[in-house]
This record gives C-alpha cells, structure tokens and sequence, in this order.
C-alpha cells in the first residue's frame, strides 16, 4: 500500500457497500426480487460512484493539483472538491456558464468553494471544446505544472476500472443490476464487473446491466463503447440502455416521477436522490410492469447517491 492508498483507507470507506433487500409487492406481484446496493453509503463525502470513479484517478495524481470539470449542479465537482479537503491537494474546477460568474453562489458550487476547490466559470463553446488540445492547454496554462486532469463527470479509464469493483460486488447475488447514466462511466464497469473476468468463459445465463439514462440525446451507447475500448482495450460484459425515463432532460422532472419518488420514500424509508436515482428506479418499476424480467430475476438497484 502506498502513502495515498493509506491516506484513502484512512477515510474509512464502507466497501463493499450494503446489499440490502426491499420488499415491494410491485416487484414481487411479477416474481422479482429488488436488493439496493447502498454505494450511498461508501462516504459521507464522496459518496456512491464517485469515491469509485475518483480513487484510481486521485492515486495517479499522486498529490498533484486536480483539474476537472462539470455543470453548476455536478456531484462529480462537489466529490472532487471534498477530496482536496480530505486528502490535501489543490483542486480547480471548470464550470459550464460564465453567466454564473459574479453571481451567488449556487450550494453545490457554494460547497465546492468551501472546500477550496477555485472555480473558473466558461462560456458554453469554450465548454464544449474543452477536449480540445488547445483549448484544455489554455486552462492548464493557468494551473501549476503537473496539473493531473479529470475529464467531465470524471469518466475515464481509470475511473471505469474502479467501477469494475462495483460489478463484482454483486457478480453472483444477482441477475440485473440497474444503474442511473450520466455519461456512462460507471455502467462501462459495472457491466465488466459482472461478467466473467479475463480469461473465464462467459457463464450461462450470467448477469447483465441496464442503463438508465438521465440526459436526453441517444449518445450513450457509443460512449459506454468507447469508455470500455479505453479501459479494457475492447467491450466487456452484457449491459443495454433503456432510453425512455429521462423525464426530458438532466435535472429535467414530470409530475408522474416525482410522485413515484415521494412513494418509493415513504414506503421504504430511504430519501431518494432526484436527478439521477429515481430515474433510474422509476425506469425499473415500468420495466417490470411491462414483464421486462422473467420470474425470478434478481434486480440491484444501484443507489450510486444520496439526496444533497
Ligand atoms: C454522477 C452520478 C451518476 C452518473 O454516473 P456516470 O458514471 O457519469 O454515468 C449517477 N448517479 C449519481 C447519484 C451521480 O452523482
């Protein structure tokens, strides 16, 4: 273990997460069994994907600076942020909107600033170009040398082989793990975690993940493809994406999700996270209605965060 992976232990990650069983008779009615897999419960402050996403990523960066990237409300932003704080290095982060500059302080941008993290607010074409060599040169010129940068949402190659962990949490416990979509990093592992590992054959009936995705646009498939291409060097896993619950958009919601969501709560007693969890449970419960599942199918909802 080197000083960082101790420095990480130190925060006292709950891994593996809880794999805890509900009981729903929406579910049941059809012969399905819902276990949530609590990455909500990893870290207070980093918690569900992102502590996965952010580990590999933060022990290559060895201590050096973070640069990295996001909208106002982005949890990837609020975690790296958090991260700087906990572990002690410099982190600055690029926000989409430069009418947001001057203004207050939105509390997921407030927080961030709290815990040190400098925010530079772009103009959306800026934004958008920001894979650009010249334009991401640009930024770095304005950070000390050694700047480690996480792309958007924090979806790398790194951050798809530490999801790969979540996938073999649950390899064997289940038949389908559902997971929320932002820009498909974590599915990419997920689905790698839940097949047979290198070298295995692929198991009979094994298990597969489905996607939901929260943003409008039919772009993620090639993402995922491309995130695995760069993880793994070729795809891995069974996973699919069920495109129809975005409710229009990131952030976007209808009368019917937020009424699923209030019920969900109340029945089971656990807050849900709008923008992405509900979605993604939301999407599952339609699914099984539709006899999408076969009896008996083992279903991980994957609860990757935690209301703000
Ligand atoms: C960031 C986030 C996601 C999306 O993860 P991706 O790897 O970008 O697809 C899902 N759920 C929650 C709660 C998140 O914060």
């Amino acid at each position: 273990m080197n000083a960082f992976d101790l420095a990480l232990s130190r925060l006292r990650p709950r891994l593996p997460s809880p794999l805890e069983p509900v009981e729903d008779e929406r579910l049941a009615r059809h012969g399905l069994r819902l276990l949530l897999k609590r990455d909500d419960l990893i870290h207070p402050e980093l918690p569900g994907n992102k502590w996965r996403k952010l580990a590999l990523n933060l022990r290559a960066a060895d201590g050096r600076p973070v640069l990295t990237f996001g909208g106002a409300y982005s949890h990837h932003l609020c975690a790296t942020a958090a991260a700087g704080r906990l572990l002690g290095f410099d982190t600055v982060g690029v926000v989409r909107g430069d009418e947001l500059a001057g203004r207050p302080l939105n509390p997921s941008l407030a927080r961030c600033a709290a815990d040190g993290m400098r925010l530079w607010f772009v103009d959306r074409s800026t934004y958008r170009a920001k894979n650009d060599p010249d334009v991401l040169a640009g930024l770095l010129d304005r950070c000390p040398p050694g700047t480690y940068v996480v792309p958007e949402g924090g979806s790398n190659a790194l951050a798809v082989q530490g999801c790969v962990e979540l996938g073999r949490e649950l390899s064997g416990a289940v038949d389908v793990a559902a997971v929320a979509c932002g820009t498909g990093g974590t599915l990419a592992g997920l689905a790698a975690g839940l097949g047979p590992g290198p070298g295995e054959p692929p198991a009979e009936g094994g298990a597969r993940a489905l996607g939901v995705p929260v943003l409008k646009g039919g772009f993620l498939g090639a993402e995922v493809r491309g995130l695995q291409a760069a993880a793994f060097g070729g795809p891995r896993g069974e996973w699919s994406l069920d495109e129809r619950f975005h409710c229009g958009g990131y952030a976007r919601t209808t009368p019917a999700l937020e009424t699923f969501a209030q019920d969900f709560e109340a029945r089971h007693g656990l807050a849900i996270e709008r923008l992405y969890v509900a979605k993604m449970l939301y999407g599952l419960f339609a699914l099984a209605r539709e006899g999408a599942f076969a009896p008996g199918t083992r279903i991980a909802a994957v609860i990757t965060g935690a209301p703000s």
